[in-house]
């Protein structure tokens, strides 16, 4: 079996309330901790430490969480060894660290009942340092740094690490830790003979690898007392070549519990694997079948992780007995609330992590502070604040777009009384052609969040209702969200019947034919192309997924991988362009982008880069490229070649003499960005 699919959970919510949940809400127990329900806050790397104010940051961020109803938190990783962190500010537990940092904030989570447990992460090779190690001194694809090889010494020092950092950790006043032992880090180094080529008693037969492991989960029970909780993150699926076996997982697993080990987190790939774990093309709760196993073979809990936004999705996880507990971490970046509003049966209201890694993952890899793309004061607690409107007024908002539902939801939560405008028989805008993209259907949860918002906020919707300047008269304040235009080039031809814009495919308006030229090679151009050789609108479904990218979820052979299915041809050929040189899309997000050009190339879609488009006729598009003249033959010719700001409003107000502000794409239109106009709209909203 490759894996039953959990579910896809919405198609259940209406059915919601409370007693949808019995298993979720249900209390349970992890070591000495009892927890109030089964979903678990996971460890986030928040880089708040490198921001100023941080305690004042992690407090408000972690508080937030807590008050909002989640069994348990585990903080961001720690490194037990200054060589173990990932770069020079990361966080370290050690001699020296300031302890009354850490009872300042877990005081604050804890008051909420809610136990806090810092993770323990020795990032080994992953380290971007120059003096990073690893069991044997072989870089990671991933690293321009090569590690050292720990010399045996090194290793029962390091050993010895873990277990004081635990003892500090206590001290610090956490009620546990949770051991990083999964994606690729130091722990899993040992354990896997890709990373493993010693031939000490640390290397070599799997008893050997595991000693490490083991070991440390010693070093923090002799450290840090037997009522301490523990939690070891095991890797439940490597996903890499010379990973551990699925035997060897549950040989793990059981000598973990065997060792003191209070309850087992899942872990899914290494970060240098080319298979995608968390991102909207992996189908929620796609790795179940690994918690499973591991249930199968240990008496502690387990918890499942990744690609759990939703609670009926975790209800099914639990209930139907695959986990004891869920984790969650972008989902509970996305809504602070999300507990206690399962708690409350209002699933319908809870904001939910689309899985877009825009505005969280991909701005870590760009070391900056993540945050989250549908609720932009995560991470940003202390600077967008929610308070009360000092003095009501009456709004006009126009256009119902991301960046008008974000303000007129907000400003309406605060007390304004707002209306909203919107030309089109639906909310959404620019939503409507996201949730088009095959998988990308997460979209959907936005688009039912903002109307339940609404409705619950009491913003007066105005569907199908054109914003003439005399339906605006007599607002205090207008707020223009009316988004954006494609651009057309100028290019000769372009006129002609068999070119169209990416609106007019994305909205269902006009059939391309069997050969297609995209010309723009953004976000935009990559969404067009998917959406030509897929489903429209279809989720990402289990066994495809598994078979597409060669995963045994019971890792029969190393690594759980097996030999990929092909991916089918487009049923129509097609051609992107791009004018730059380098690689087709250089501005997509790191962790999406390798995953949608790959998933094009293996399609069989072709890409220019370096094109200098000349002319458009019947033949098709005729471009230049390395000096040559070239024939791209199409029957359709579509156009993603960016959009501009769509204002004309603007100029017919201008005399209502009230404060008018653009946002959103009709602010600044350089690509389709809902994370820019969603938090532009929120943080006006909460200022006004
Ligand atoms: Fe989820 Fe996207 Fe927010 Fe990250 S940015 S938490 S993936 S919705």
């Amino acid at each position: 079996m490759s894996g039953a699919q959990v579910g896809t959970g919405s198609s259940a919510r209406d059915a919601g309330g409370a007693s949808a949940f019995p298993h979720i809400l249900s209390p349970g127990r992890i070591g000495s901790l009892q927890l109030r329900n089964r979903m678990i806050m996971g460890s986030m790397h928040t880089r708040l430490e490198t921001w100023d104010r941080p305690l004042e940051r992690e407090i408000a961020f972690f508080a937030e969480r807590a008050a909002g109803g989640v069994a348990m938190i585990i903080s961001g990783g720690f490194a037990p060894s200054p060589e173990g962190r990932f770069e020079d500010d990361a966080p370290l537990i050690g001699p020296g660290s300031d302890l009354s940092y850490h009872r300042a904030l877990t005081s604050a989570v804890k008051s909420y009942g809610t136990p806090f447990l810092m993770q323990l992460l020795h990032a080994g090779r992953y380290a971007s340092l120059p003096d990073c190690v690893a069991p044997s001194p072989l870089r990671a694809p991933i690293n321009r740094h090569t590690p050292r090889e720990l010399q045996i010494g090194d290793v029962w020092r390091t050993i010895e690490d873990f277990g004081r950092a635990a003892a500090l950790a206590r001290e610090g006043g956490y009620d546990g830790v949770e051991v990083m032992g999964s994606e690729g880090y130091l722990i899993n180094q040992f354990l896997a003979p890709r990373t493993n080529h010693r031939l000490d008693e640390f290397g070599g037969i799997f008893e050997n690898r595991l000693r490490f492991a083991l070991e440390v989960v010693r070093s923090v029970r002799r450290h840090a007392g037997s009522d301490f909780a523990l939690i070891f993150r095991i890797s439940a699926l490597e996903l890499v070549e010379g990973g551990m076996t699925g035997d060897e997982i549950l040989r793990l697993a059981k000598a973990l519990q065997l060792n003191g080990v209070d309850a087992l987190d899942t872990g899914i790939g290494w970060h240098e694997a080319r298979i995608p774990t968390v991102a909207y093309t992996v189908p929620r709760a796609g790795w179940a079948e690994t918690a499973r196993r591991l249930k199968s073979a240990v008496s502690i809990p387990v918890i499942a992780t990744n690609r759990i936004n939703d609670p009926f999705v975790a209800e099914q996880l639990v209930g139907g007995g695959s986990a004891d507990f869920v984790s969650m971490a972008r989902s509970l970046l996305a809504d602070s609330d999300f507990v206690s509003k399962v708690e409350k049966g209002r699933p319908d209201a809870i904001n939910t992590c689309i899985a877009c890694n825009q505005a969280c993952l991909d701005r870590i890899f760009l070391l900056d502070i993540p945050t989250c793309l549908v609720n932009p004061r995560a991470l940003r607690e202390l600077d967008i604040p929610i308070l009360p409107a000092k003095r009501i007024e009456r709004i006009a908002v126009v256009g119902a777009g991301p960046a008008g539902l974000a303000f007129a939801t907000n400003a309406a939560s605060r007390g304004h009384r707002v209306t909203l405008f919107e030309r089109e028989a639906q909310i959404g805008g620019q939503l409507q052609m996201a949730r088009r993209i095959p998988e990308k259907t997460e979209f959907d949860e936005l688009l039912r969040y903002f109307s339940v918002q609404l409705a619950e906020t009491g913003v007066e919707l105005r569907l199908g209702a054109d914003a003439t300047p005399e339906a605006l008269r007599g607002f205090d304040r207008i707020i223009l969200a009316t988004g954006v235009v494609p651009r057309l080039p100028d290019l000769p031809g372009v006129g002609l019947p068999h070119v169209v814009t990416y609106q007019q495919v994305l909205t269902g308006k006009v059939k391309p034919g069997q050969r297609v030229a995209i010309l723009g090679a953004g976000g935009i151009g990559f969404d067009v192309a998917e959406h030509l050789i897929g489903v429209p609108g279809q989720a990402p479904q289990l066994d495809a997924f598994l078979a597409e990218y060669g995963v045994d979820v019971q890792s029969r052979e190393r690594g759980g991988l097996r030999k990929p299915t092909q991916v089918p041809p487009a049923s129509r050929q097609v051609t992107m362009m791009q004018r730059t040189s380098g690689k087709m899309g250089p501005r997509l997000g790191t962790t999406m982008g390798w995953i949608k050009r790959d998933r094009l190339l293996r399609a069989g879609i072709t890409m220019l880069n370096s094109v200098t488009y000349r002319s458009v006729d019947e033949t098709g598009v005729h471009i230049e490229r390395d000096g040559k003249p070239q024939t791209i033959a199409a029957d359709t010719v579509i156009l993603c070649t960016g959009q501009e700001s769509e204002r004309t409003l603007q100029d017919k107000i201008g005399d209502l003499n009230v404060p008018i502000h653009v946002i959103g794409g009709a602010d600044v239109a350089a690509e389709l960005d809902a994370m820019r106009a969603i938090d532009q709209a929120t943080r006006l909203a909460l200022a006004i």
